[in-house]
């Protein structure tokens, strides 16, 4: 065999383990949501007492119980959409998508959330209606997610978030304001680099996988578009520009 071959049969066989290693995380991934489900479920019919009265003690510990496996969903959810987005991009799904009414109903599976914590959370949205962009609903969707959780998740009670969406020379253009606790300059460099979490982000909210702006940032690279932010004391704007055709 000569050195070229050797090469590529080196190279193919990269591309099985690659390929192993990537249905092994799906497969493992989507099994750990299944049975986390399972249990978030159980411990709902307690909190919802349909299988009789609890004490206010175990309602307070059911309720933890409750919410940490709603994190933990949302970590499998990750590391799904990740391993999805790393490896798979040739399958992302594009069609004619209005991202306002996407955008929108982003904004509404956050009112509780944002509710709870008294935070003013507002759409600004154009009077005519933006053109449709050809992009992955569902991946574009994860963005949309990813960046309003964050400005709810690392804002403080009784603050404000600000989502607006238009158009622009480069395509639809979306942005994400909060009055949160800031990015300070010496982190803004690595927000986007896997797992990386800010210490005053460890503080505020213990669980979270640095993930989330890693996957956003991949997902919009693969629709050609752009993302950055903006931060300081006042709080952080996140933007992202979609072509309308990519
Ligand atoms: P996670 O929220 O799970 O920690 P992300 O990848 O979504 O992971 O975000 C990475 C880090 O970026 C966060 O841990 C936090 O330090 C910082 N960050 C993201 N969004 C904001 C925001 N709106 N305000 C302040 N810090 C943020």
């Amino acid at each position: 065999m000569d050195d070229l071959q050797k090469i590529k049969a080196e190279n193919e066989e990269l591309k099985n383990i690659n390929l192993v290693r990537s249905d092994i995380i799906s497969i493992s991934a989507h099994q750990l949501r299944t049975s986390l489900s399972a249990s978030k479920w159980i411990l709902k019919m307690f909190l919802d007492k349909d299988l009789g009265q609890i004490t206010s003690e175990q309602e307070n510990l059911l309720n933890k119980a409750y919410e940490s496996t709603e994190r933990m969903i949302t970590l499998t959810n990750e590391m799904i959409t990740l391993n999805h987005t790393e490896d798979k991009i040739l399958s992302f799904n594009f069609q004619n998508v209005d991202l306002t009414e996407l955008l929108e109903q982003t904004i509404f599976e956050f009112y509780g959330e944002s509710h709870k914590k008294e935070i003013e959370l507002i759409f600004l949205k154009p009077s005519t209606p933006l053109p449709r962009a050809f992009v992955d609903k569902e991946m574009i969707r994860v963005v949309f997610q990813n960046l309003v959780e964050n400005s709810i998740k690392y804002s403080n009670t009784h603050g404000k978030v600000v989502i607006s969406i238009g158009q622009n020379d480069s395509g639809i253009e979306i942005s994400v304001r909060d009055t949160g606790i800031s990015i300070s300059k010496e982190d803004q460099i690595h927000i986007f680099e896997k797992f990386y979490r800010t210490e005053n982000a460890k503080q505020k909210d213990t669980i979270g996988s640095g993930l989330g702006l890693y996957t956003t940032k991949k997902i919009v690279e693969n629709h050609k578009g752009k993302i950055w932010f903006e931060s300081n004391e006042k709080g952080t704007t996140f933007f992202v520009t979609l072509p309308l055709n990519n």
